[in-house]
C-alpha cells in the first residue's frame, strides 16, 4: 500500500512519513501543491494525507481538480481544529474523511486503515484467506494463529493482494503499490517477494495466473 503525504510543515511530514512507514505503507511525501499535483498525474496511491493549506496549490483546489479528472484514491483532508468550514468545504470537494489540527498519529492511522479497507470493499480490520489472517491494525501476519515476520516490502506485496482479493493483480500494479517514489524499483524482484511469502505463508495461498500477474482468493 502506498500513501503520498501533502503538508508543507516539514516537522508534521516527517512525523507523518516515519509512522506510516512504520505501519509498513510506502510513503511520497510533496510539500507543496503543485509537487502534489505532479506526483498524482503519473503515481497510483492507496490514499492521499492531504493539507489543506499549502503553497503554490491550496488543498481545497488540488482535491476538486483531482476529482475532476476521475482519481479515486481515497484522501484524508488536514484541517484547522476550529474550522467547521474547511471540513465542509473538503468533503463537498470529494474529501473522504478529516482529522483535525493537531492530532493524535494513532486517529490519522486508524482513519486511513477504514479508508483503505472500504476502497477495497473489505468490512473487516482482519484480512482472512484459509489459515492466514492479516491484521492491517498492527501490521501483523498470522498462519494458524502462529506470527509470521515479513520484511516490509514482503508486507506491503501481502497486504495488497490481501485488499484486493479474487482480483488478479499484475506484477506492474503490485510495482506501483509497493515503492515510494525515490526507491529504485525493478518489477523482477515482485517475483522474489512472491517466492519468499510462499515459503513464509504456505504455496497455495498466492496463485500465479499466468501472464497476468497474481491472486489470492477471496
Ligand atoms: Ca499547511
Amino acid at each position: 500500500m502506498r500513501i503520498l503525504v501533502v503538508e508543507d510543515e516539514a516537522a508534521l511530514s516527517r512525523q507523518l512519513a516515519s509512522a506510516l512507514a512504520d505501519a509498513g505503507y510506502a510513503v511520497d511525501c510533496a510539500t507543496d501543491g503543485e509537487r502534489a499535483d505532479e506526483l498524482v498525474e503519473i503515481e497510483q496511491y492507496d490514499a492521499i494525507i492531504l493539507d489543506l493549506g499549502l503553497p503554490k496549490i491550496d488543498g481545497l483546489t488540488l482535491l476538486r481538480r483531482w476529482r475532476e479528472a476521475g482519481m479515486s484514491s481515497p484522501v484524508l483532508i488536514l484541517t484547522a481544529r476550529a474550522s467547521w468550514h474547511e471540513k465542509v468545504q473538503g468533503i463537498d470537494v470529494g474529501a473522504d474523511d478529516y482529522v483535525a489540527k493537531p492530532f493524535r498519529m494513532e486517529e490519522v492511522l486508524a482513519r486511513l486503515r477504514a479508508l483503505i479497507r472500504r476502497a477495497s470493499g473489505q468490512l473487516n480490520p482482519e484480512l482472512r484467506c484459509g489459515p492466514l489472517v492479516l491484521d492491517a491494525r498492527l501490521s501483523k501476519v498470522t498462519v494458524d494463529g502462529n506470527s509470521v515476520r515479513l520484511t516490509s516490502h514482503e508486507f506491503r506485496v501481502l497486504s495488497y493482494l490481501m485488499h484486493h482479493r479474487g482480483r488478479v493483480v499484475s506484477q506492474a500494479e503490485l510495482t506501483e503499490h509497493i515503492y515510494a517514489q525515490d526507491f529504485n524499483r525493478d518489477s523482477n524482484t515482485v517475483e522474489v517477494f512472491i517466492a519468499r511469502l510462499r515459503r513464509k505463508v504456505g504455496a497455495g495461498i498466492i496463485e500465479t495466473v499466468r501472464g497476468l500477474g497474481y491472486r489470492i482468493a477471496s
